[in-house]
């Protein structure tokens, strides 16, 4: 559409591909990730134990992509609990998850590090926001000894209830005070949460690391009601150049675990390849668009 530049590295999740992290299944994202012309290769780290992490990270060299890894916790493993017990075994899985990331060469650990994933029946106590606070900021000084930057990713309040705007992971991540933690919004969250989509990218400016494209039913862009323009303008106001990565999910693909969290029941498609080929477009379109207006 345009010969604008597009600063952005373009992602995917592997979740569009693949729901689990078997050899087989890890080789497909590679490959496909790289074949729909993408940059970047998100994976969701609930299924680490079966991750061979060398060998990912061979894959993901030798097709030239960059990889960012993204996770949230568990009830019963969740840094934002009172209990101590329950919060060092969060702990643990955000340092083995880091670590893991690391090891694949990704600079990038983000997504619900600060909660479980799941609607909770209570909100959060302030003796659970300084327990996420601590824990946080521990891990924000390994990764920078590693040379990495951490995601506080804003989900909705069926998804966590730690923090569900802009405003809110401001906050938190002033109270963390680390310069390696950054803002990651999400557009199919955003739409749940947030007033409009400019307002909160004029508000995080350059605390913004990471973005997740998605529409309002996480199906294909486009057909579902999200105004994705204005969005797409305020990141061009902002000079946003980090990572842009489309996320989409469907009951076609069924990641254990993760799938029930997220409360993917429905079949919104069932071709990842024309899915990703369409979002390409449509991302690339986006930023073209903003990049060369005025
Ligand atoms: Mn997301």
């Amino acid at each position: 559409m345009s010969t604008t530049t597009i600063p952005n590295p373009l992602g995917i999740h592997a979740l569009v591909w693949a729901g689990n992290t078997s050899d087989a299944e890890v080789d497909r994202a590679v490959t496909q990730t790289a074949a729909a012309g993408y940059d970047l290769l998100e994976f969701s780290l609930h299924d680490l134990d079966s991750l061979d992490v060398p060998r990912t990270r061979a894959l993901l060299e030798n097709a030239g992509l960059r990889v960012a890894c993204s996770r949230g916790l568990a009830f019963d493993a969740d840094v934002s609990s009172d209990d101590s017990a329950t919060v060092e075994r969060g702990a643990e899985l955000l340092r083995r998850s880091l670590a893991a990331t690391s090891d694949l060469g990704g600079p990038i650990f983000t997504g619900a590090l600060y909660s479980a994933l799941g609607k909770y029946g209570h909100s959060l106590s302030d003796r659970g926001r300084a327990n996420a606070v601590g824990v946080i900021r521990e891990l924000a000084a390994e990764a920078d000894g590693r040379g990495m930057t951490l995601g506080l990713e804003i989900c909705n309040r069926y998804e966590t209830n730690v923090v569900n705007t802009a405003r809110q992971a401001l906050r938190l991540a002033d109270d963390i005070g680390a310069d390696n933690v950054m803002i990651h919004l999400d557009t199919y969250h955003m739409n749940i949460e947030e007033d409009d989509f400019v307002r909160p990218v004029l508000e995080v400016g350059d605390r913004l690391g990471y973005v997740h494209i998605g529409e309002n039913h996480r199906g294909y862009l486009g057909s579902g009601h999200l105004d994705f323009g204005p969005f797409f303008h305020a990141l061009a106001d902002i000079g946003y150049s980090g990572p842009i990565t489309f996320e989409s999910f469907s009951s076609s693909v069924v990641a254990r675990g993760l799938s029930d969290d997220l409360a993917v029941w429905r079949d919104l498609w069932d071709d990842g390849e024309d899915l990703a080929a369409h979002a390409h477009r449509f991302m690339s379109n986006q930023l073209a668009v903003s990049a060369g207006r005025g």
